[in-house]
């Protein structure tokens, strides 16, 4: 239950949906803090004001985008500021667009997803390592969570930057888990299918119920216990590895 206990924690994207999800876990498991970064303070804190007031000197707030490179090196330098180091970076923000055919898209709509979903994630992986091996331990028990999705396996009609971007954490993920795994660090992804949350009342409803094994959508706490376990001593042999959490959607 306390698997986190004495743990420092990043979670993007933390304001709604599976980073809140994570976030409200990531406390309940113990950890001494937690840096919730989302796009504005009014996010923020109406999700703060959601969770144990009991809980709120554990929380660190930063409002930023993370396709900003001085976000990353500021909610991570805040971070360290406040608790001294970082040991666990999940990076969970990210966007999908209206559905569009690729015939029919903008470049800028394809700029703007990858801008989020990958040039985000880079950055934010970069400025965590950065500080997980200046730390005292150089690394040694940290580790990192992308986020992905069931899409970056199967693709789906009217989201291929999205679908694109989610496979490129993969190279992403893989490269960098061999790179930071001698010094101890693991990185890891999950990849999450249909998850009630606000993202995926954008897309079209009908499948949740019939596809998949399990038949039915999944909910946000569910994708955080896989967070969990990856983050967290549970899954201290888990490196450049991708967690399905979808229910069976996918077949790959
Ligand atoms: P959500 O919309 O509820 O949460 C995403 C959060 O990221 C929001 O709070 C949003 O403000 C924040 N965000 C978006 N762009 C940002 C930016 N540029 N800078 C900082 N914060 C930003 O959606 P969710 O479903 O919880 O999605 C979380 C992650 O899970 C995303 O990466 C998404 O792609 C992935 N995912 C979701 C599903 C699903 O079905 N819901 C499935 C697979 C993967």
């Amino acid at each position: 239950a306390n698997s986190l206990e004495g743990k420092v924690a990043i979670v993007t994207g933390g304001a709604s949906g599976i980073g809140f999800a994570t976030v409200k876990t990531f406390l309940a498991a113990g950890a001494l803090g937690v840096t919730i970064v989302d796009l504005t303070s009014d996010s923020l804190s109406r999700a703060v004001s959601l969770l144990p007031s009991s809980s709120h000197s554990r929380i660190l707030t930063y409002a930023g985008d993370v396709s900003s490179p001085s976000t990353a090196s500021e909610y991570v330098s805040k971070t360290v500021d406040q608790w001294g180091r970082v040991d666990v970076s999940v990076q969970c923000a990210g966007i999908s667009l209206p559905s569009k055919n690729v015939v029919d898209m903008d470049v800028e709509e394809f700029d703007k997803t990858i801008s989020v979903n990958l040039r985000g994630v880079f950055l934010g992986l970069q400025q965590s390592l950065k500080a997980m091996l200046a730390s005292p331990s150089g690394g040694k028990g940290c580790s990192v969570v992308l986020v992905s999705s069931q899409l970056a396996f199967d693709g789906y009609p009217g989201s291929a930057p999205y679908s694109a971007s989610k496979a490129a954490l993969r190279g992403l993920m893989t490269s960098v888990a061999q790179e930071v795994g001698p010094q101890g660090i693991r990185v890891n992804a999950v990849a999450p299918g249909p998850i009630d949350t606000p993202m995926l009342a954008g897309f079209p409803s009908e499948g949740h119920t019939t596809k998949g094994n399990i038949k039915r959508a999944g909910q946000p706490e569910e994708v955080a216990n896989a967070i969990l376990y990856l983050s967290s001593e549970m899954g201290s042999y888990c490196s450049g590895t991708t967690l399905k959490c979808d229910g069976g959607w996918s077949k790959w």
